[in-house]
């Protein structure tokens, strides 16, 4: 059907999101209120923010990430073709 929304291809309109490195990867609804908090920082902030409920999450072990961050880190990607620009491998958090 993209044919018939021929701008839908911009960037800021496609909010799809790809796992270049996924194997290792689960995603998470967290479904409670406990608190529970991103593995990191936001550019500007010294605290860890809160991970809240029905927010969606992905994680690797014991590191947890928003979306939002895990996109910032290249955990995630926007970019539809990153099979095409070979491998990355992805960053680690620095603890
Ligand atoms: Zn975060």
């Amino acid at each position: 059907m993209e044919d018939s929304f021929p701008d839908y291809k911009t960037r800021e309109d496609d909010i799809r999101v790809y796992f270049p490195h996924h194997e290792e990867w689960t995603i998470h609804i967290k479904r409670t209120w406990e608190k529970q908090y991103c593995y990191a920082k936001c550019p500007g902030e010294d605290y860890f923010h809160a991970i809240l409920a029905g927010e969606i999450y992905i994680q690797r072990g014991d590191e947890k990430y928003c979306l939002d961050c895990a996109l910032r880190h290249g955990f995630l990607t926007q970019d539809r073709l990153f099979w095409q620009r070979g491998p990355r491998p992805p960053k680690k958090m620095p603890m």
